[in-house]
């Protein structure tokens, strides 16, 4: 074979994502069934949905409730776009109730197809607000480091884990972005003067780290950051993609961290996942000049065919109503509770690092001669999804409806595969 050729694998048509083939190639795992907090795979197992997903499926998977709320809209209208003088019923309502919903007052709702999209959104609308506000210099974008904001082109770029990044130019991808300290608001001052205020935008910033490794925020520096971006005149964008809609036991994790964003991004939670949703909740700093009364009034270029799509709307109201009725945000708080408790035990146990919880999150991380992937994978033969994460950590966020019982499991579990695999490696 000439030296620059190479024997490729087989696989499938579609191509997995964020996926090292070799690795996973003949090995996938084919879900094509789910009932509350099990998915079923077309090899015959059913596992326990540690993960929601990806962090999505909060009110548990395949409900009749979300099901039937889609085919009742998609009869009446799948869907009408929000383009100029034209909306949808279903997009006007959605948007009210996430203005109600809103930990800060008086938002207006940008709706579209995802996190990603939301972050993407976010990003430029803060660029055009220093620019409508005559400051066009204020153009960086600072996130944290570890962060994880999608993988859209401003996604890749303000990412803060590495391997989100490399390979594709990302500082010239979107040029104007920085990192800062994921935990040092003294550091993150510091990197402020270095850059000067004047030349940054917005700060962008999970309040929960998510695919960072489940690390909840240090003691005052969510409140740090705030009020760096108030004395500084940036924008302070939560990014609540994984946190909204109760994952940390209030409707947004804004309200438990005291939080007052100028710009909210969420997607997952707001329908559970049943559709691709997402959005940005904009504070009246930022919409009133595209609201003035006049004809020189800027436009804010937004939108894609599916922004304020209908049935996924439809699909949204519902499952908010279905946080409402089963009580899923006081049962949170008492899983959070419980999954501190069991975690607490779990990290007494050879092989466990540390372990950090807020909300229904959680994150275990693995001593170093252990490794994340390969306890993950164990974990699926006992039954259980887990994901391994950035830092040699294991991810856990069932979801909302899952038992007391169910949680125990799942954590004893993988106090079980840590120690066989510390046994046989020992
Ligand atoms: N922001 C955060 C904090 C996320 O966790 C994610 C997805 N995991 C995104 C943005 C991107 O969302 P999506 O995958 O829906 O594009």
């Amino acid at each position: 074979m000439p030296e620059n050729e190479f024997r490729v694998l087989d696989g499938p048509a579609l191509w997995s994502a964020q996926a090292h083939l070799p690795s996973v190639l003949g090995r996938q795992l084919v879900v094509t069934r789910a009932a509350g907090s099990y998915v079923h795979t077309a090899d015959g197992r059913a596992l326990f949905d540690g993960t929601a997903g990806l962090w999505h499926a909060n009110v548990g998977h395949a409900r009749a409730e979300l099901a039937d709320a889609a085919y009742a809209q998609m009869r009446r209208l799948e869907t009408y776009h929000v383009f100029g003088r034209y909306l949808n019923d279903r997009a006007l309502e959605l948007a009210d109730r996430l203005a109600a919903l809103s930990p800060v007052d008086d938002v207006k709702v940008i709706l579209n197809s995802g996190g990603s999209d939301a972050i993407d959104v976010a990003c430029k609308l803060a660029r055009r607000h220093w620019q409508l506000a005559g400051r066009p210099a204020k153009t960086i974008v600072l996130s944290r480091e570890f962060a994880y904001h999608g993988l859209h082109a401003y996604g890749t770029s303000i990412a803060g884990l590495e391997f989100n990044r490399t390979g594709y130019g990302s500082e010239s991808l979107v040029p104007e972005t920085a990192r800062i300290s994921a935990d040092d608001v003294t550091a993150v001052e510091r990197t402020v003067a270095e850059i000067g205020a004047e030349h940054i935008a917005a700060l962008v910033a999970e309040p929960v780290q998510g695919t960072g490794g489940v690390n909840p925020p240090s003691p005052g520096y969510l409140e740090g950051l705030q009020r760096i971006c108030r004395d500084n005149d940036i924008l302070f964008v939560v990014d609540e993609v994984i946190t909204g809609f109760g994952r940390t036991g209030t409707m947004f994790a804004s309200e438990r961290y005291g939080l007052l964003p100028d710009l909210l991004t969420f997607a997952k939670g707001v329908t559970s996942g049943y559709a691709p949703l997402g959005g940005v909740l904009v504070t009246p700093a930022v919409w009133r000049p595209f609201y003035r009364d006049s004809p020189d009034t800027p436009v804010f270029r937004y939108g894609s065919t599916y922004s304020g799509h209908a049935t996924a709307c439809a699909v949204a109201l519902r499952n908010l109503a279905l946080l409402e009725e089963e009580k899923l945000l006081p049962r949170v708080v008492e899983l959070e509770f419980l999954l501190a408790q069991e975690l607490e035990v779990l990290r007494t146990v050879p092989g466990v690092a540390d372990t950090r919880v807020a909300g229904l999150l959680g994150g275990v991380t693995l001593d170093d001669h252990l490794g994340a992937e390969a306890v993950a994978d164990e974990l699926v033969d006992h039954g259980f999804v887990t994901r391994p994460l950035r830092g040699n950590t294991l991810q856990i966020s069932p979801p909302f409806i899952t038992t007391d019982d169910e949680l125990r499991q799942l954590v004893k579990a993988i106090g079980t595969v840590v120690t066989e695999q510390g046994d046989r490696r020992g």
